[in-house]
């Protein structure tokens, strides 16, 4: 054992070039997992932080697909299935916003984000489920308090983050005979690249709602996360974790 996980532990990452995704991947690099890093984009930022799970020790493994898109997907599961052959956690953390009030929302923008945020769960986890087969693991998808308790100006993205808390509830009734747990962590305000484009004003006042009176950072979510993936969660499955100073009830 090293840290959280069993030595030899082997964990995928979507969306990991950034943000909260960075930080899961640097955790669970800390914490005992080799760790495969998604990214659609970031190419650059992807490798610094395979760079830094390298100097944790651990292997790093690079894999750019887009994960609302199914063939890239297959391709990336494929993938790794051939250079590690075995998966034991997934964190299926990718998520965009594109903002706007619903009266006023194009379906180009209802479109864009739940296609990645949604759909783009669904296609990773049922490949990710499919590699746990005959061997159990853990799932944890990064959803948001939006998605619980919704948020003016977000229908597209709370839906399509509601619908993600929905996909792990039933995965996990589905996974349990399997051996497959599947946790969600529900973020608040973290600062990130994702928050830089809540205007100022909206943003004082959404701290303003936030008992701990501040916004959380990466690594805090990815505490969180590591926790639910790792052996210490082991009687933990179809849960929601909420990570937000506080900010929402319940
Ligand atoms: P971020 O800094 O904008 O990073 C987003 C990450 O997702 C990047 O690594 C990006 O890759 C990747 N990504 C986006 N679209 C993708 C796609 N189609 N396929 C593969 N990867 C894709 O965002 P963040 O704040 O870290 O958010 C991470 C997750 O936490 C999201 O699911 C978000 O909804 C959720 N969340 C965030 C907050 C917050 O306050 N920040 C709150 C609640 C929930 P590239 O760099 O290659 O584009």
């Amino acid at each position: 054992m090293s840290g959280l996980f069993a030595e030899g532990t082997r964990a995928l990452v979507t969306g990991a070039s950034r943000g909260i995704g960075a930080a899961v991947a640097v955790a669970l690099a800390e914490q005992g997992c080799d760790v495969a890093i998604n990214y659609r984009a970031s190419e650059a930022k992807a490798e610094e932080v395979a760079a830094r799970v390298r100097d944790l020790g651990r292997q790093a493994l690079l894999l750019k697909a887009d994960v609302s898109d199914e063939a890239q997907v297959t391709a990336m599961y494929k993938e790794l299935r051939v250079r590690w052959g075995s998966l034991d956690v997934a964190v299926l953390n990718s998520g965009i916003t594109a903002d706007g009030h619903l009266a006023a929302m194009s379906s180009t923008k209802w479109n864009e984000v739940v296609s990645t945020n949604l759909t783009g769960a669904f296609l990773t986890a049922r490949e990710a489920t499919k590699q746990m087969y005959g061997g159990g693991g853990a799932l944890v998808f990064i959803a948001s308090t939006s998605g619980i308790a919704g948020r003016a100006g977000q229908a597209n993205y709370a839906a399509s983050k509601g619908g993600v808390i929905a996909l792990a509830k039933t995965l996990a009734q589905e996974g349990a005979p399997r051996g497959i747990r599947v946790n969600v962590v529900a973020p608040g305000f973290i600062d990130t690249d994702m928050v830089k484009k809540v205007p100022g004003a909206q943003m004082k006042e959404a701290l303003q709602a936030i008992p701990l009176g501040r916004m959380g950072e990466p690594a805090e979510v990815a505490q969180a996360a590591a926790f639910l993936a790792g052996p210490a969660a082991s009687y933990i499955t179809g849960k929601v974790l909420t990570v937000d100073g506080g900010m929402i009830p319940g």
